[in-house]
């Protein structure tokens, strides 16, 4: 789950960040009131959206010559000329795709004067299933163009999760990020801070880019993305109470709502699996013989009849669903249930797209009846290479 800039800044300042006064608003009326109580000279307007790259954004109203969607103001007046001219319009930004974000809520912010501007993010590393910290002095900008052009300029270091974060580690990424002086003292009380709130909130994702260096020497958290483990969400209330749902797609809000594991892509062949293996190896196969699947989903092994029901409601619902394609292995699960929740959903919802169905396992047998007693029209497939053949020659016509 993520959440947006002016959230994760609260959360990190309390836990005793650097982070600049400011104040989310919602209309122009709200931000003159607050601009006013700011202290100025400088202002920044900010878009609030689950994405990044907002600066180098651009509104889909505003054309091409418009400013993006991070805005410095030097007058209440121009704080409120940008919160006219930003909310309500669609940002893109090259993490929005073409169709972009609305805008709906903005953050104005004290302006810092910037000396340096640092990248800094803690994630999960895999290949040491360790925390890690990942630093670059060429902060601000595309930190992935910099990872591919002079990636000696990134560095990175694991932290062991049993001893924590030490001072050493504190020293090294001052050392990596050429802090001095100030600086450098904000530094060593800054990092574990970061790594306390990235721990504590089973963050998977803590970014800051750019973390700067201000005028008077000075570190500032200036920009902040977190995304957190959705398996941990659980034990953390706090963080549920900040999801936009605003931000998330439709069809996996829907989906979480029955308990399904979905995530939407980008492809034409629907698909309904049991189980996250079988799932991810149903789509390679479909990609294997030259078709994108259009989502993943896991309708896990105690699904009822209503459960599948609304799985197969979500992927019908998809325009570019193009064909289906269900593909289930009978352990757990049963094969009739799952027969039971398509036939139920087609007559629900209809059926205008191919439906591939591959059933094996238990109570297989029972499964085919019922589909064939239906008046379902469904293209029978014996194996997991036959169904994937069979849904993609059927979506080409
Ligand atoms: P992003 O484009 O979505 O990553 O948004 P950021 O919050 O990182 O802001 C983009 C850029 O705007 C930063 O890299 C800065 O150059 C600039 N910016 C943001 N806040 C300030 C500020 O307080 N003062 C100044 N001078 N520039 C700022
Ligand atoms: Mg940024």
């Amino acid at each position: 789950m993520n959440i947006h800039e002016y959230q994760a800044k609260r959360l990190l300042h309390s836990y005793g960040a650097p982070i600049a006064g400011g104040v989310a608003i919602y209309s122009a009326e709200q931000a003159e009131e607050w601009a006013k109580k700011m202290p100025g000279p400088l202002y920044v307007v900010k878009s609030q959206i689950h994405a990044g790259g907002r600066g180098k954004g651009k509104f889909k109203e505003l054309g091409e010559e418009a400013a993006g969607g991070v805005r410095l103001a030097r007058s209440v007046e121009e704080v409120v000329q940008h919160v006219k001219d930003m909310l309500g319009n669609t940002l893109v930004t090259k993490q929005t795709g073409p169709e972009g974000k609305q805008v709906n809520r903005l953050y104005i912010e004290d302006g810092a004067d910037i000396e340096r501007e640092l990248y800094l993010s803690i994630l999960i590393d895999r290949t040491v299933g360790r925390p890690a910290f990942v630093v670059s002095t060429e902060g601000g900008m595309d930190i992935e163009a910099v990872a591919e052009e002079t990636p000696e300029k990134i560095f990175t270091l694991p932290i062991d999760p049993l001893k924590g974060m030490t001072d050493a580690d504190s020293r090294k990424i001052n050392r990596a990020l050429k802090l001095t002086k100030e600086a450098a003292k904000d530094g060593l009380e800054l990092f574990p801070i970061l790594y306390k709130a990235f721990t504590e909130k089973d963050m998977s994702l803590l970014e800051v880019n750019p973390l700067i260096v201000m005028k008077d020497g000075r570190l500032r958290v200036l920009d902040a993305k977190v995304s957190f483990d959705g398996n941990a969400l659980f034990r953390h209330e706090d963080i549920m109470a900040l999801r936009d749902l605003s931000e998330e797609d439709d069809k996996e809000i829907e989906a979480s709502k029955h308990d399904l594991a979905y995530v939407a892509l980008d492809g034409n062949i629907g698909c309904m699996v049991n189980g996250a293996g079988l799932a991810m190896a149903t789509m390679d196969i479909i990609k294997q013989y030259g078709e994108e699947p259009a989502n993943f989903l896991d309708v896990g092994g105690g699904a009822t009849t209503e459960k599948v029901t609304a799985a197969f409601k979500i992927i019908t619902a998809d325009p570019k669903v193009k064909g289906i394609l269900v593909n289930i292995f009978g352990g757990i699960m049963k094969c009739d249930v799952i027969a039971e929740g398509v036939v139920q959903a087609v007559k629900d919802v209809g059926l205008k797209v191919p439906l591939v169905v591959r059933l094996e396992g238990t109570n297989v047998e029972k499964g085919k009846q019922i589909i064939n007693d239906s008046d379902v029209d469904v293209i029978a497939a014996d194996d997991l290479d036959d169904a994937a053949q069979k849904i993609v020659k059927a979506i080409k016509g």
